[in-house]
């Protein structure tokens, strides 16, 4: 295809899949869209790839769809990612395990209970902190949801979240306000 051949309304350059979102998006609106890769395989950090051995399929970068979840692009399904295209998520459990090297584990829990067990294991005192620095995420996860400040008792790592996933929000509900466009992020 020669550069005069070139017609759409929109280049999006990398497929990222923030870039594959705002593609989707501009799609929806009626423009032709062309997205150019520079890989073979699209989905930037948030590929899938056979990494190891033949047939065992990784998550290259080890990535987590969390605060995601309360974008309009998967909580209202704007682009039928889920309706249309199929979009599951798996939530296995045991969520994640790590082989150590005496031959032991370390298996990480979908609930908050069954991982503090598991810190037991090696520390008490660990597993207690864990189980309060959770408690501490909800609340920042449940003020920031709700628009609200985070309170001043939260300490500094749940601040952070707390004000990541407001920030998010903020974003989204920024976006939506303006007219449509997508949030992004995959956090
Ligand atoms: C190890 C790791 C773990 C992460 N974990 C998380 C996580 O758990 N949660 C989270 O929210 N974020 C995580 N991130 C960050 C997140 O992956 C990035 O913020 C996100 O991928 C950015 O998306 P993007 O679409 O903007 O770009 P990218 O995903 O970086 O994709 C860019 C794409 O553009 C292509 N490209 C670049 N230049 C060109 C060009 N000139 N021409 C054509 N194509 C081009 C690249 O090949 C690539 O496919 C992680 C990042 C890393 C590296």
């Amino acid at each position: 295809m020669s550069e005069s051949d070139l017609t759409v309304d929109v280049i999006v350059v990398g497929a990222g899949h923030n870039a594959l979102i705002t593609a989707g998006y501009l799609a929806k609106a009626g423009l032709e869209v062309a997205v150019l890769e520079a890989k073979s395989i699209i989905g930037g950090n948030t590929v899938t790839e056979e990494l190891t051995f033949e047939g065992w399929q990784h998550d290259s970068c080890s990535s987590a769809h969390a605060v995601i979840q309360s974008n309009p692009v998967i909580r209202d399904d704007e682009l039928g990612l889920i309706s249309k295209y199929g979009l599951r998520y798996v939530h296995t459990e045991p969520a994640a395990v790590l082989p150590l090297e005496d031959g032991d584990a370390f298996v990480l829990h979908r609930s908050t209970e069954g991982t503090a067990a598991e810190i037991a294991r090696f520390s008490r005192q660990d597993a207690t902190r864990f189980v309060e620095m959770v408690g501490e995420w909800n609340s920042a996860l449940k003020f920031a949801l709700a628009g609200g400040a985070i309170p001043d008792r939260l300490d500094r790592a749940s601040r952070w979240v707390g004000f990541r996933v407001a920030r998010s929000q903020r974003c989204a509900r920024g976006s939506l306000s303006r007219g449509h466009r997508p949030g992004h992020g995959h956090g």
